[in-house]
């Protein structure tokens, strides 16, 4: 299947083919076409399987096709995202992806002056990229108007609702024409998702791809026991012996991606904690870092982490395992993006194990126990489960079903 094939315009495809991308992911083939065709679309699917292609091609070509057909100035696509970096990733997907197609768009969210975001507003555009609460500030100041709207989407509409967005975006589709295309995306359809989608879709077409665990085969999984004092020396150690070109590390609290980060420094290893205590600009010149390579690892907690999304990620390295299991499916998504191949360590301490087995509950294959050759621990290894001894994981080994895995070790917290 080329793009050719879904009918995507010559100069769409260059732009497609000047990113790197040779053929569609699932879920570009599947939503696409009825995209194109003017359907609504209801899709599930997580950050990581292409899906900001797979609506903001259709609307570039449908607006592109509709051009001298215009008759009123006024914002003809809206995309609505959760956060600033996804609005702002997406923002850059619609940059790429329109070379040489004239049509304008901008991005507007919290957290920095509006004056800039005014001024191009003014100016007029074709798609506006928006978070909720920003978006709402600049409508009930008459800065942007939802008359003209004809297409419009909701990207990761569960974590909108999750961080609270559920009465502005009501307010916001409320300003939307009833005549209008939409696209709904979602990781999760939890019953307030349903019901938002109800009242907001026409008869729209299902497109599912990728569940939960999908990535998780893509990448090559190990893990280090390893006690908790022993964790720094220990990364020196992965940094050392890896080829790491870029690393994500996932620390549980702000205070310690602060500590890893400083460690990381002193030992020559451009890094930056990316967490809710910096400032916008902060994070913004750590993921351009990051992003240009002049940063190799960003250590950020799961919150801080939502939205970070870098081509090539070559490595995610949970510095500690998460205690929601579906957690450490979503870090490890973060690389072997797009068939790419990815690697993820992780470091288990005596108090982590509860999760590891939980983890590997999930997973189709237990993740392999590795040993960090001549690795001196400060504190000895607890005498481990036969199990977990073994350096290379049995073929299909399920933990659920081995010995010692009682219910009681399950921690999932709600
Ligand atoms: P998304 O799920 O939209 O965040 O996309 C995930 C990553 O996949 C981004 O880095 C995209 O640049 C990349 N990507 C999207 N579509 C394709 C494609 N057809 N071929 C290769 N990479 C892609």
């Amino acid at each position: 299947m080329t793009f050719e094939n879904l009918n995507i315009i010559a100069p769409i495809v260059q732009a497609l083919q000047q990113k790197g991308y040779i053929e569609p992911t699932p879920i570009q083939e599947k939503a696409i076409p009825h995209l194109l065709r003017g359907s609504d679309v209801f899709g599930t699917a997580q950050t990581g399987t292409g899906k900001t292609a797979a609506f903001a091609i259709p609307i570039l070509q449908k607006l592109y096709e509709a051009r001298a057909d215009r008759k009123t100035a006024g914002i003809r696509a809206l995309v609505l995202a959760p956060t600033r970096e996804l609005a702002i990733q997406i923002s850059e997907s619609f940059s790429d992806y329109s070379k040489g197609l004239k049509l304008r768009h901008t991005v507007i969210y919290g957290g920095v002056s509006q004056n800039p975001q005014t001024t191009i507003l003014r100016k007029g555009i074709d798609i506006l990229i928006a978070t909720p609460g920003r978006l709402l500030d600049l409508m009930n100041q008459g800065f942007v108007r939802l008359d003209t709207v004809e297409f419009f989407i909701l990207d990761e509409a569960d974590r909108m609702l999750d961080m609270g967005f559920a009465p502005d975006i009501k307010r916001i589709i409320a300003k939307l024409p009833a005549r209008k295309q939409t696209g709904f995306f979602t990781a999760t359809i939890p019953n307030e998702i349903k019901a938002l989608a109800d009242s907001l879709l026409n008869n729209p077409v299902r497109v599912n791809v990728a569940p939960i665990s999908a990535p998780a085969e893509m990448v090559n999984q190990s893990v280090y026991y390893v006690e908790k004092a022993d964790k720094r020396a220990m990364l020196q150690q992965v940094f050392e012996s890896e080829e790491i070109e870029t690393a994500l590390i996932f620390t549980r609290t702000k205070h310690g991606a602060d500590k890893v980060t400083r460690e990381l420094i002193k030992i020559g290893i451009s890094a930056v904690a990316i967490h809710g205590n910096k400032s916008q600009n902060a994070r913004q010149k750590a993921l351009q870092g990051f992003k240009d390579r002049s940063i190799k690892v960003l250590v950020a907690t799961d919150i801080a982490s939502r939205g970070i999304d870098v081509d090539k990620l070559s490595h995610v390295i949970n510095f500690e395992l998460p205690e929601v299991p579906e957690t450490y499916v979503h870090r490890i998504g973060r690389t072997a993006r797009a068939g790419e191949s990815g690697t993820a360590i992780s470091f288990c301490a005596a108090e982590e194990r509860g999760s590891l087995k939980d983890i590997n509950k999930l997973l189709p294959h237990a993740i392999e126990v590795r040993k960090m050759p001549g690795f001196v621990p400060q504190i000895r290894v607890p005498e481990m489960a036969s199990t977990e001894r073994s350096e290379r994981p049995r073929p299909n080994f399920r933990p659920s079903a081995s010995a010692g895995m009682g219910k009681g070790s399950f921690r999932r917290k709600r």
